[in-house]
């Protein structure tokens, strides 16, 4: 399961984005940031000035993150599988 960057979106293995922040050393954690189990900016997007240009799909994906995030805080396992089931809604368009 994928949990989103929530500043460029880009989609990363939850896995391994709880194994950096527990685990990982100073180097690698100096290309993320992270509140609580969010990812506020990772390797993507760390290190770059300007801000990412979003389709009007990818921004519904965001302010959806963004708002399990605020819902669900730190059960990030819950937000990536909300995030699956929303993508697959998405993708089905409306009725
Ligand atoms: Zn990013």
């Amino acid at each position: 399961m994928d949990i989103m960057c929530s500043k460029c979106m880009e989609p990363w293995e939850l896995s391994h984005a709880l194994e950096v922040k527990s685990w990982g050393d100073a180097e690698e954690l100096e290309d993320w940031v992270f509140n609580g189990k969010q990812i506020m900016a990772c390797p993507c997007c760390k290190h770059q000035e300007m801000p990412p240009q979003f389709s009007p799909e990818q921004e519904e994906l965001k302010q959806a993150s963004d708002m399990l995030h605020d819902l669900l805080g730190d059960d990030v396992d819950g937000i990536a599988s909300e995030l699956e089931d929303f993508k697959l809604l998405m993708r089905r368009g409306p009725q």
